[in-house]
Parts: C-alpha cells; sequence; structure tokens
C-alpha cells in the first residue's frame, strides 16, 4: 500500500456508508500453515478461496486492508459479461477454437456473480435491469453493432440493438446515437458484494485475514512462507490476488500492469421527478469511449457517474470538476444537485486489454488485468483458478489468457505513457 491508497480515507466510499454485509475478518495472530494462501480480498482472491475451501482445502486470505478495500469495494458496481476485445478480436488473435472458447467463457461471467450472491444470500442490492452501451459517434456506433452481430451469430440471446429515441428514452439523455442493451447485466453494492463473498469463504472454512499486509514471500523447501508484521504463513501454494494494488510485491504482475485512476463522483438523493428522468429501468450504462463514461442510479436514488482520473490519484475535491462536468454533459437536468460522494480507486490495464493467469513459479499463481471489468470477470477467474488448483491443474488447462501478461516499459516512461495514451484516447474520442 502506497500514500497514494490513502485516498481511500481521504475520500470515502458511498459503498462503506451503505453496504449492508458486515466486515468479518480478522487480523492474523500467529504463525499459521495452510494449503493455499491467498494474497488479496478482492473478488479474484475470495472466490478462489470459496472454491478451494468448497473443495476441502485449507485456505487463508490474506489483506493489507479488509474484504472489498482495493477495486472490489470502491468500484461503481456494474456487472457486465464480456471481454474488453470483442469475439472476432479473439478469434483472430488466439484462432477459431482458443478464441471461440475464450469468448464463450467470457460469456458466462456474469452467471459466475449471481450463482455467489445466491448461494450465500448476499444482501448487495442486486438489481438484474441490464447493462447499456450507448455509442457516442457513428465510429462507436459501428463498434457496437458489431459486438451485437458476432454475439448473436454466435447464439447469445439477451442482446437488444436500441435507436436513438429508444436509446434518449431509456437513459433519459439526449447525448448519444444509439446503442445496445444486455439484458444478462446487472449493478450492485460492490463492497457489500465483498463483503458477502468473505462471509460465503469463511461459512465454508477458509480463513479470511484483514489488516495482514503480506510484506514479503519465497520459495521455502517444497512450499512459500510469507511474511506478515503478526506472523508466518507457510504454504504449499500461493495466489497472488492484487491487481492494480500490487506495488512491486510481485514483479511479473508489476511488470505488466498500467495501473490508472479513475474517479467517481455520486449525487445527494435526487428529487422523486429528477429520479424519475433518468434511467427509469434502473440499468447500468458505460458508453462507447475509449475513455469511457460510466453511471447508474443507485437504490436511494443517488446517480453515480465515474470515468478516469489523474495519474496520481485525487488530493482534493477539484479532482473531480471534470467528472461532474461530464456528468452534466449527458444529465443536464443535474446542474444544481450537490455531490455527496466523490472516491477513486485503480483499475490494472495491460497492453493486449486482457486479464492474464500465469504461473510465473511452481506452486504460485497470479491473476491481473481486468481493465476496468472485473466484477464479473474477477469472480469468475477466481473460481476459475481456485477450482483448478484444487483438481490438480495447470493454467494451460485454461480458457483464457494463460501466460504472462506482455511486459511494459518501466516508470517513469509508463507513466509519460499513460499520460499520452489518454490524451490520444480523448483526441480520437472526438472524431472516431
Ligand atoms: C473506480 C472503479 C470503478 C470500477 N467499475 C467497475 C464496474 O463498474 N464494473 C466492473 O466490472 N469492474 C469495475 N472496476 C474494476 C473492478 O473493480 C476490478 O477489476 C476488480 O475489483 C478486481 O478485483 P481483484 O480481486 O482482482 O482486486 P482488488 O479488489 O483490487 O483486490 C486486491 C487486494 O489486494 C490487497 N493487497 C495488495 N497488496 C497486498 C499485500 N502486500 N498484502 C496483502 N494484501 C494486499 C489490497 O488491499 C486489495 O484489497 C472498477 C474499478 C474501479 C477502481
Amino acid at each position: 500500500m502506497t500514500a497514494a491508497d490513502d485516498c481511500i480515507t481521504r475520500f470515502p466510499t458511498l459503498w462503506s456508508a451503505t453496504a449492508r454485509e458486515a466486515d468479518l475478518s480478522t487480523p492474523l495472530a500467529g504463525d499459521a500453515v495452510c494449503d493455499v494462501a491467498v494474497i488479496g480480498a478482492g473478488y479474484t482472491g475470495l472466490t478462489a478461496a470459496i472454491a478451494l475451501a468448497r473443495a476441502g482445502r485449507d485456505v487463508r486470505v490474506l489483506d493489507a486492508g479488509y474484504p472489498g478495500w482495493g477495486g472490489s469495494g470502491r468500484n461503481s458496481g456494474a456487472v457486465i459479461r464480456g471481454f474488453k476485445s470483442s469475439r472476432s478480436a479473439l478469434v483472430k488473435t488466439f484462432g477459431k477454437a482458443r478464441g471461440g472458447a475464450m469468448a464463450a467463457f467470457g460469456d458466462t461471467v456474469t452467471d459466475a456473480v449471481y450463482d455467489h450472491v445466491s448461494e450465500f444470500g448476499i444482501a448487495c442490492d442486486l438489481m438484474r435491469t441490464g447493462w447499456i452501451l450507448p455509442a457516442h459517434n457513428a465510429a462507436g456506433l459501428r463498434r457496437t453493432e458489431e459486438r451485437q452481430r458476432t454475439w448473436s451469430a454466435d447464439g447469445i440471446g439477451g442482446l437488444e440493438m436500441l435507436d436513438r429515441a429508444g436509446l434518449a428514452r431509456r437513459l433519459g439523455s439526449q447525448h448519444y446515437i444509439g446503442g445496445m442493451i444486455d439484458h444478462a447485466g446487472a449493478s450492485l453494492n460492490p463492497l457489500g458484494y465483498a463483503r458477502g463473498l468473505a462471509r460465503g469463504a469463511l461459512s465454508l472454512g477458509a480463513a479470511v485475514h484483514g489488516g495482514t499486509p503480506v510484506t514479503a514471500y519465497r520459495e521455502e523447501g517444497a512450499g512459500w512462507r510469507l511474511d506478515t508484521p503478526r506472523g508466518v504463513v507457510r504454504a504449499r501454494c500461493v495466489i497472488v490476488a492484487t491487481n492494480a494494488y500490487t506495488g512491486t510485491l510481485t514483479p511479473s504482475v508489476a511488470r505488466s500492469g498500467v495501473t490508472i485512476h479513475t474517479n467517481i463522483v455520486a449525487t445527494d438523493v435526487l428529487s422523486p421527478e429528477v429520479a424519475r428522468s433518468i434511467l427509469p429501468g434502473e440499468e447500468a450504462v458505460s458508453d462507447s469511449r475509449r475513455v469511457l463514461y460510466y453511471w447508474h442510479k443507485t437504490p436511494e436514488g443517488r446517480v453515480l457517474f465515474g470515468t478516469r482520473g489523474t495519474l496520481g490519484g485525487p488530493l482534493r475535491e477539484r479532482d473531480f470538476a471534470h467528472v461532474q462536468r461530464a456528468m452534466l454533459s449527458v444529465y443536464p437536468q443535474l446542474e444544481g444537485v450537490g455531490i455527496g460522494f466523490r472516491w477513486s480507486g485503480r483499475v490494472c490495464m495491460t497492453r493486449d486489454f486482457l486479464p492474464h493467469v500465469d504461473r510465473p513459479a511452481e506452486g504460485l499463481w497470479t491473476a491481473h488485468g481486468y481493465c476496468g471489468r472485473g466484477v464479473a470477470m474477477a469472480t469468475a477467474y477466481g473460481r476459475l483458478i481456485g477450482e483448478t488448483i484444487a483438481a490438480g491443474g495447470s493454467p494451460a488447462d485454461l480458457p483464457v489468457p494463460n501466460d504472462p501478461a506482455p511486459a511494459l516499459p518501466r516508470r517513469p516512461l509508463k507513466d509519460i505513457g499513460i499520460t499520452a495514451m489518454t490524451q490520444l484516447y480523448r483526441a480520437l474520442d472526438l472524431v472516431t
């Protein structure tokens, strides 16, 4: 954890005020031995722990903060299926069989969320009302149509194109020219969901330790040794599930992931009249921009709106002003409405925009790079990794990218690259 992560205390999330599940984790106290140690109690780590505990493995999840401290408790809560890369791009890159298998896996990831919520009765305000992808210009609309066409050609149901007028009615905004709705999408309270997953893992016999940073880990004998301030954990296998909050702990992840801040504002509770004018169907939305806008309405009647943040994370309220401007460009009817919450979090991008599972050493698994699409994807990746380890399998068995993510330049070149790409993408969004 770094000083920049302090923004969680400076800018508390709406979710920490509204989550209905409690944090049941306890810090590690003393040395421990287990089959599998998981670093990171987000969706990846917790769902891996659930799968392993279900298979009878002795699992311990260790988090420097608490379950959901990272992206899993700060995101906007949109449950979206599919990889960021389109089905045709996956087939082009990986071939028909493997690319097709990846796309098929991507199509089912929302079910992984719904399965866990239903199995553990998680109180996370899940609203299965769909996800809308509005197009901000003609090129965006062409990309959206292509996505809908290739999915539908593969027999994926639940997708519907919306014309300009139909979309405007659903959004309560004239800002977009057409788009698509995926009825399989949803929204939820992400911190409530993470805490509910932790409760599920505990109920199956896993240990979940908040307040337990892993300061170092290394091979020892036939397994691994993990150092924490209050005890050493020895495990046959380690899963690194730290995604955008990896720091320098795991070099292969740090090298191949770019962390980008994304900022969210949530309005005060809207008057019934204004609330009715926005998303009457309560869908989640993220648009076709490369530097995308995303939003939905919360159960208590706020609009939550997010977009890319500044490089080092927000320091003051004015670092959220561009988010508010973006929101007003879509919803002028929110002019004058107060902002109740502002917060930020990090997403981990990879060079190929795909999340990778890797095994850099025997008994050491990593998963990272959800590229801002991890609510469903990280849930499904964690479950898949947990089941695979329990079955004695290897990354080669997985229908997802199962090799090191392509390396990226080191800092400060990385930071210069992020800034340049953001400017370029913003410029491209104006024209294509
Ligand atoms: C603002 C924001 C909005 C987003 N919106 C969406 C959305 O609407 N839909 C969507 O699908 N995705 C969204 N995402 C992405 C999604 O939140 C992530 O992809 C997902 O939560 C990643 O889960 P994870 O378990 O892999 O990692 P995380 O949830 O980030 O968990 C990593 C954990 O590792 C812990 N950790 C790090 N280092 C150590 C250490 N040394 N020792 C112990 N613990 C450590 C951290 O404390 C953290 O809790 C958003 C992300 C952000 C930040």
